[in-house]
């Protein structure tokens, strides 16, 4: 498999596509290591001084691994910097802190016996990842896993896998066991389908599409009905009340929230919901900061809008913004191909304003710098508007009205809401979405319950001799 990067459209490297015989191999080497116990059983304090030793180990070459996320995906090396590889480090150390200060749970049982609640490892599990986050992502589900005692199997996306397959070598590195955690790069159609429907697969923690999601539940169901969750797509909407306490900070996430790693963000605020009084105002601030953003080469440090994935992506985003205009959207600025002679692929942002709920660029995920703009007349719409979609990954709302805020906390049907923010989180809140957008949480404690099994243990108490 043949990899290329954004930045010049040069191949960077040539890796494995795996096929179904390594599936075959990985998941029995897998079942065998989690069969044997020599990761679930070793005492929780082990396991979290090697899931340490992994933090450790990805910290040492966060500068390396940077560039080769960047060099691969195209994302601004600076918020890798910033953001991708601190999140990926903190994430292993979080996990590898939070296992050994679990405890189960005793049921409130009847005199004469004792009942108990404990967890354990589901045993094989398969983590699917998109090309958008590589390392963060990853790490969100593989830590999780290894840190309640399964075997993981990481199957990055085919557009960047490069930092994953680094990651396999790094585990041996800090100590986790052969067999334990694995990298199968290859084909979604090929690899990912046949982990998802393999009988000896107990789990699959899966990011993507939810189109992609949706055949994984089906597979899901046509195999073992091993456990599922999923983090797919989102059409989030940013809600700008005129009442908002600072309209220049608003304006500010307005376009950061869809201009951030050039839009291909499941959480892009890709709507933007703006009460009609203030709209024309609004806009037009959005765009004159939208107007200031080029993009460049994101190796370049002081790039802040880099290059799209790759040529099928970089279209598929072009075709949207032609739909948008042939639906009768009003184009505010309309970004087409950049730097075209440096091979790379590189896009300007868009953004529509009168968008109608009905468009294309309304409904589906764009997944690229592309705004869409609606207006609203008074609270009920906004939350009418904002709730008028598949997805309900996250929500944004600006407004200094406490009442009117919890109001629409309440309201929005959505994973995330932010008030006057955008997209701020950490480790220890859960993230995931309502609706098409998923099912279960990454992050925080929560995440356990994706990888785990309850069990139930009642004791019988015999009479004292
Ligand atoms: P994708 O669905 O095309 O691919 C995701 C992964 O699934 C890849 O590893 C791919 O190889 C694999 N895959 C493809 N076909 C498969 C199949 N038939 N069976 C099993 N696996 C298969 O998504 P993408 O283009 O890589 O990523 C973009 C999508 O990811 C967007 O929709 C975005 O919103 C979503 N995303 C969601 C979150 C979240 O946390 N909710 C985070 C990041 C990205």
């Amino acid at each position: 498999m043949s990899c290329h990067s954004p930045i010049d459209g040069s191949r960077i490297a040539v890796i494995a596509a795996c096929g179904p015989e390594d599936v075959e191999e990985a998941v029995a080497v897998a079942r065998r290591a989690f069969e044997s116990g020599i990761w679930r059983n070793l005492p929780p304090s082990e396991r979290k001084l090697r899931l340490m030793a992994f933090a450790e180990e990805i910290e040492s070459r966060s500068e390396e691994l940077s560039r080769l996320e960047t060099l691969d995906m195209g994302k601004p090396i600076r918020n890798v910097r910033a953001v991708d590889l601190p999140e990926t480090v903190k994430t292993f150390r979080y996990y590898a802190e939070a296992l050994d200060k679990i405890y189960d749970e005793i049921g409130s049982s009847p005199a004469d016996a004792v009942s108990m609640i404990v967890r354990e490892p589901l045993g094989v599990v398969a983590a699917i990842t998109p090309w958008n986050y590589p390392l963060m992502l990853a790490a969100w589900k593989i830590a999780p896993a290894l840190a309640a005692g399964n075997s993981v199997i990481l199957k990055p996306a085919e557009q960047a896998s490069l930092t994953a397959l680094w990651l396999g070598e790094l585990a041996a590195l800090a100590g986790i066991p052969d067999g334990v955690f694995g990298v199968l790069p290859g084909d979604g159609e090929v690899v990912g389908k046949a982990l998802c429907l393999h009988d000896d697969v107990d789990g699959v923690a899966f990011t993507g599409s939810t189109t992609v999601g949706k055949q994984v539940m089906g597979y899901a169901g046509q195999s073992n009905l091993k456990r599922v969750a999923l983090e797919c797509g989102g059409k989030s909407p940013q809600i700008i009340f005129a009442d908002c306490l600072d309209l220049d900070a608003a304006a500010e996430a307005a376009a950061w929230g869809f201009l951030y790693d050039q839009g291909q963000n499941c959480t892009a605020g890709s709507r933007l919901l703006v009460e009609e009084t203030i709209s024309e105002d609004f806009l037009a601030q959005v765009a004159s900061i939208v107007a200031g953003i080029a993009p460049g080469n994101p190796l370049d440090e002081d790039t802040v809008f880099g290059a799209i994935v790759d040529a099928e992506q970089m279209n598929t985003i072009l075709d949207y913004v032609d739909a948008g205009e042939q639906e009768g959207a009003v184009t505010v600025s309309r970004g087409g191909r950049a730097l075209a002679e440096t091979g790379g692929y590189y896009l300007e942002p868009t953004v529509f304003g009168g968008v109608d709920p009905s468009m294309t660029i309304a409904r589906e995920e764009i997944f690229g710098p592309v705004l869409s703009t609606f207006t609203f007349r008074n609270f009920d719409e906004a939350m009418k508007l904002a709730n008028d979609s598949a997805y309900g990954l996250a929500a944004g709302v600006w407004t200094r009205d406490i009442d009117k805020a919890h109001r629409a906390v309440r309201t929005v049907r959505a994973g995330t809401v932010w008030l006057n923010c955008w997209d701020e989180s950490d480790i220890t809140t859960p993230f995931g979405g309502f609706k098409q957008s998923g099912i279960g949480r990454d992050r925080s404690l929560h995440a356990f319950d994706k990888y785990t099994e309850l069990k139930t243990v009642w004791l019988a108490l015999g009479s004292p001799a």
